[in-house]
């Protein structure tokens, strides 16, 4: 009598299929009714920016791209930025002069008030020296890929455009000492230099081999000058406050998480793979340990941003509520989070926003603005 071997013989269930399984009974509870749509966006072929390299030769690039209809999303916010602003103290000026209810108010009156409810804060600013190119809603061109100027460097960069929020959040100020803990392969540094006014920036990872991709980033689309004000290095980010703690305006806190849509999709390097559960299970305690690695290294005063390219709340708003609580109970640091809902008015047109966060914003992908996920929440040291 032979014995079966069926734990040998059993099929391997693909890393993508359990990892639907798991968004399929987690998201459809977390984001109800949207969750079918953002399975789809999930399933389909992500969308692009092209991020301008503001150190190539590559005036003529601006013309090709907004001939082929795409357009600079961040300047297009911060020109409706100006004009709500602009409305905005009309509008209070307006209603002034009008005291009372809406109904008072001529129409144009009432439109300026109503826009002015809806705006930003006044405070409120996006750093205009990103550039970064979408196609519009729904149009699902792809760019071509990136050419070298006279020099080598090449003109830009694709990305997620979504994956520029948290550095537009972060909102970098001249001569800003800037931390990016989990830098690696290094878009999100990339365009933390295009803004021009890191004063030093350290571009952390513990992998060396990604690191290596960091570097390649810098090589490929920095000059030498600027490249030698970048300090690279390779430590485990937990531990980050033994090197140099309480000394940066800005962190950006880009943690290891599910990547969902690298987890729906792609079988390699899949955290959903059966040998790599403890692994998955553990991210959320590493998500705080670097999170709070990151609140450690920020000066008082100074702002820590938070992000994530998952849907999970378990990963997101959890992370961020706790380490709240540790910063105050085991090292007596008060934050505060600041509202970014004016993030979900300036660029809807861009990205589609999950509208029920507490604490964060989160991009879902959408059929037709297949940006994300993307997860980011800021964070002011008092
Ligand atoms: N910010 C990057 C970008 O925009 O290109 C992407 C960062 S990726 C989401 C997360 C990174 O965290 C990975 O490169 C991974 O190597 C790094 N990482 C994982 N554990 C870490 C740790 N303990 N300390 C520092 N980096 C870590």
């Amino acid at each position: 009598r032979h014995k079966e071997k069926w734990a040998a013989t059993a099929p391997r269930i693909p890393a993508t299929r359990l990892a639907l399984h798991h968004f399929d009974a987690s998201y459809s509870l977390h984001l109800g009714a949207l969750w079918p749509s953002v399975r789809a966006g999930l399933l389909c072929e992500q969308k692009y920016g092209a991020l301008l390299n503001n150190f190539a030769a590559a005036d003529h690039v601006p013309e090709e791209l907004e001939l082929l209809d795409a357009t600079d999303f961040i300047s297009e916010a911060s020109l409706k930025m100006q004009q709500w602003q602009r409305g905005a103290a009309v509008g209070e000026a307006a209603s002034g002069c009008q005291e009372g209810s809406g109904e008072g108010r001529t129409g144009m009156q009432a439109e300026m008030v109503t826009q002015a409810e809806m705006s930003p804060p006044l405070c409120a600013s996006i750093s205009s020296k990103i550039k970064c190119y979408t196609f519009p809603r729904g149009d699902i061109t792809r760019f071509r890929p990136a050419r070298p100027d006279g020099l080598g460097l090449l003109d830009y960069y694709l990305m997620d455009a979504a994956s520029l929020l948290p550095v537009l959040a972060l909102n970098v100020q001249p001569d800003d000492f800037v931390l990016d803990l989990c830098a690696a392969p290094g878009g999100k540094t990339l365009a933390l230099l295009q803004t021009g006014f890191c004063g030093h920036l350290a571009a952390n990872d513990v992998s060396v081999s990604r690191t290596k991709r960091l570097y390649q980033i810098l090589h490929s689309y920095v000059p030498r000058e600027v490249g030698d004000t970048v300090s690279v290095t390779s430590y485990d980010g937990r531990d980050w406050d033994q090197v140099k703690g309480g000394t940066f305006h800005k962190v950006l806190v880009d943690v290891p998480c599910t990547t969902d849509r690298h987890s729906a999709m792609e079988e390699d390097n899949n955290i959903f793979h059966k040998r790599r559960t403890k692994e998955r299970q553990m991210l959320p305690m590493l998500q705080l340990q670097l999170l709070m690695a990151g609140i450690l290294a920020a000066r008082p005063g100074g702002a820590v941003v938070y992000s994530t390219c998952s849907l999970s709340p378990l990963q997101n708003e959890c992370v961020v509520e706790r380490a709240l609580d540790v910063a105050r109970a085991q090292f007596n640091i008060s934050l505060h989070t600041e509202d970014l809902s004016h993030f979900r008015t300036l660029f809807q047109d861009t990205f589609s926003f999950f509208s029920d966060c507490q604490l964060g914003e989160l991009v879902l992908p959408h059929l037709t603005a297949n940006f994300g996920p993307m997860y980011f929440c800021k964070l002011r040291r008092v």
